[in-house]
């Protein structure tokens, strides 16, 4: 790999930090966070019971989408600016401390923060960029012009990984280094019949290339709630696999109703079966954890042998 990531690389003299922390919730290459919620934001009550059903399970974070970049002009745009001062009250109310939404054009930005300033700051915001906007130059290097929010930066889903790591660079040669990167699986029909080609054997890559923490988010890789033999949903087997490579974020569709969800209704997860998946991502990160003891365990006893050697 020689492409140029000047800061978010990780470099031989390595003095940039890994990670940050924004709203009182930290981010780095060792934490992990669930980001369950609306794909896009569609009534008060809907959200209430969202936020209402992750703060009884101890989340902090949520998923919510205001601004919806659609495939045909003809569908749901998104709520857009107007659901905004409501969603973010109802956040606070739910001590919800950071909400990833997306944003497709700079003047969301100031829109978000004025809807913020207006109801009291009750909450934070992470700038989602999404997959059809990973090259989109004059919004990666407008997010990354304020400092404020921090960016989930989606992988292009029709690129390479060189090309949308140089596009995270991008928001970061702005001064805004607050990024995760995000996999959300690959557009080609070698997925069949997954939505996307599944990509998350590059959360070590992009770990072992960048500084980033690592998002996954198998509802878009997946798109549909299909189970194998073994009764497990595959966002469900996703997820984990995602987690147990070593993933610091994930970013689900959940919705009280899933079949009303007016955006990707057949990928959302409903509020009853959270418990059960944060449960299920419970045991993926210990099993992660695992690995990494075991590895230390290995690593150190191959040293300590060449030592013995070398006396
Ligand atoms: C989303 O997370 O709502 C979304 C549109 O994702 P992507 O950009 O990955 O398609
Ligand atoms: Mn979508």
């Amino acid at each position: 790999m020689a492409i140029e990531l000047r800061i978010l690389g990780r470099h031989q003299i390595d003095d940039h930090k890994v990670g940050f922390s924004y709203n009182g919730v930290a981010f780095g290459q060792n934490t992990l966070h669930t980001f369950a919620g609306l794909n896009a934001v569609d009534t008060r009550e809907y959200v209430e019971a969202t936020f209402a059903c992750l703060r009884e399970h101890g989340q902090q974070c949520a998923r919510m989408g205001a601004y919806k970049p659609r495939t045909s002009p003809y569908s749901f745009q998104g709520m857009g600016k107007e659901c905004l001062p409501w969603v973010f009250e109802l956040a606070g109310k739910y001590d919800i401390r950071v909400i990833s939404m997306e944003v497709t054009r700079e003047a969301h930005v100031d829109e978000i923060n004025e809807a913020l300033e207006i109801t009291g700051r009750p909450t934070g915001v992470m700038l989602q960029i999404g997959t059809r906007n990973t090259q989109n130059f004059e919004l990666l290097k407008a997010v990354g012009r304020q400092h404020e929010f921090p960016i989930l930066l989606k992988r292009g889903f029709g690129i390479t990984l060189d090309e949308s790591l140089m596009a995270a660079e991008y928001c970061a040669s702005e001064g805004n280094t607050k990024i995760v990167f995000g996999l959300r699986g690959m557009k080609t029909n070698f997925g069949d019949p997954h939505r996307n080609l599944v990509d998350f054997a590059h959360v070590p890559v992009v770990h072992r290339l960048t500084r980033m923490p690592v998002c996954v988010d198998p509802s878009h890789s997946v798109g549909a709630r299909g189970a194998s033999p073994d009764g497990i949903l595959d966002i469900f087997h996703v997820a984990a696999q995602g987690v147990i490579a070593g993933a610091n974020m994930l970013l689900v569709d959940m919705h009280p109703e899933p079949r009303k969800s007016l955006v990707d209704a057949a990928q959302a997860i409903s509020l009853s079966e959270l418990s059960y998946f944060l449960e299920d991502v419970a045991i993926a990160r210990e099993a992660y954890l695992r690995r990494l003891a075991l590895t230390e365990r290995v690593t150190q006893s191959a040293e300590n042998t060449q030592q013995q050697r070398a006396a």
